[in-house]
């Protein structure tokens, strides 16, 4: 494994700046086309499962976090309030609250549920500077978050859901676990107290994970404040472990909030709120990722997919057909003419591209390409629209193999 700090700021992917503050990197470029292959991925998914994406805005009023618990149990990771005109603001500690008000905005039948509600947004955390450092601790975090309003009979059925996405989106992105934690709470008090909540939302993780057949081992002292957790653990370069992906049931927030639908009997019910990331923070999957590949994304998340490499000055004309033709196709090419040097060279500066096409003066005459795999692998000379069809349809699958016939 590498260090996604020092291969961060070798390939341009993201970086910071003293004047901006510790724990705050920004995203260049490279990074920058990650991080939105990544969201669309998300998005993408999570509309198919039928989720709704919301925005909502980064702080709130400090009785907010009062209802919801944050205040009490969670205060040490917040930010200090601000006042503004007598009231105080507090940047957000996690995203619920605000969901939950959304969904308390309107009135909710049972026909409706679960209600899945999506939103890929900031939160913030008052991490000291001194654990800070790349894209793993940070002070500002982007989560693939989700809230899912359900009935107490459709939970099972959801956490198991959010199971299979992260399971797919594990595939896709080419990552693998360290554990499956399921994340009871401990002896100590930040936890509310409410021993049937706990027993119960506890033993539906307990027999989703068992049905799942992936294995997992029963922590105590991990849960979050409000309810116990399914937590998917991966480790870093340095063999350090964290949570990645996480799906938690919660009987406490819809309590606080007093939120409601109308069953079949027409009478007012207390739904259940299940939390679920996918992949997390973007910043703990991007550096994950970084780190697992060393760089060498899988071609969806690739921030350059195919180089054009033409052999001579005399393929230059024929190079810049195929590289339109690329771009036609959605592609992120670049052409790297002869004069940048050797084709050795080119080859060895574009090692993490995942697909090199090289025009000598056979190809150029057939409408030809030699493909050039990352791993090495060499095909042989077919069609240019040939080739870029086949790119471009194992990009859109999300296929983590370079090549399928
Ligand atoms: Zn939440």
């Amino acid at each position: 494994m590498h260090d996604h700090r020092k291969l961060g700021r070798e390939l341009g992917l993201f970086d910071t700046d003293p004047l901006i503050g510790a724990g705050l990197p920004y995203w260049l470029p490279a990074g920058a086309i990650v991080r939105h292959s990544l969201e669309e991925y998300i998005r993408t998914v999570e509309r198919q499962a039928g989720y709704q994406h919301v925005y909502s805005p980064v702080l709130g009023k400090r009785e907010l976090y009062e209802i919801s618990g944050h205040w009490a149990h969670y205060r040490d990771d917040m930010y200090p309030a601000m006042d503004l005109g007598g009231e105080q603001m507090v940047l957000r500690p996690s995203l619920c609250p605000h969901h939950a008000l959304m969904y308390r905005a309107r009135s909710h039948s049972y026909r409706e549920l679960p209600l899945r509600m999506a939103e890929l947004g900031a939160m913030y955390r008052s991490e000291l500077s001194g654990v800070l450092g790349g894209l793993t601790r940070v002070r500002c975090i982007q989560l693939n978050d989700a809230h899912i309003f359900c009935t107490l009979d459709q939970v099972a059925e959801e956490v198991a859901g959010a199971l299979a996405l992260i399971g797919s989106a594990y595939r896709a992105m080419g990552i693998s676990t360290e554990r499956y934690r399921l994340s009871l709470p401990g002896a100590s008090g930040k936890y509310v107290a409410a021993p049937d909540m706990w027993q119960q939302a506890s033993k539906i993780l307990c027999e989703v994970l068992d049905r799942s057949g992936v294995p997992y081992e029963a922590v105590e002292g991990e849960a979050a404040f409000y309810g116990p957790k399914i937590d998917v653990q991966v480790s870093d370069h340095a063999g350090r472990e964290s949570t990645l992906s996480t799906i938690q049931v919660d009987f406490y927030q819809p309590e606080q909030f007093d939120l409601s639908y109308t069953g079949a009997d027409g009478a007012k019910h207390r739904p259940v709120m299940v939390h679920r990331s996918i992949i997390g923070s973007v910043e703990r999957a991007v550096a994950h990722l970084i780190e697992q590949h060393g760089g060498a994304f899988p071609a969806w998340l690739a921030p350059l997919q195919v180089a054009v490499l033409p052999i001579h000055e005399a393929e230059r004309s024929a190079a810049i057909d195929l590289r339109d033709r690329c771009l036609a196709a959605g592609l992120r090419v670049q052409l790297i003419d002869a004069e940048a040097g050797s084709l050795a060279a080119r080859v060895r500066e574009t090692r993490l591209v995942p697909y090199q096409l090289i025009l000598g003066p056979a190809e150029t005459s057939n409408g030809e390409v030699a493909v050039r795999l990352r791993d090495g692998r060499r095909l042989p000379a077919q069609p240019m629209h040939a080739a870029v069809a086949r790119i471009r349809a194992l990009i859109e699958s999300r296929d983590t193999r370079l090549w399928s016939e």
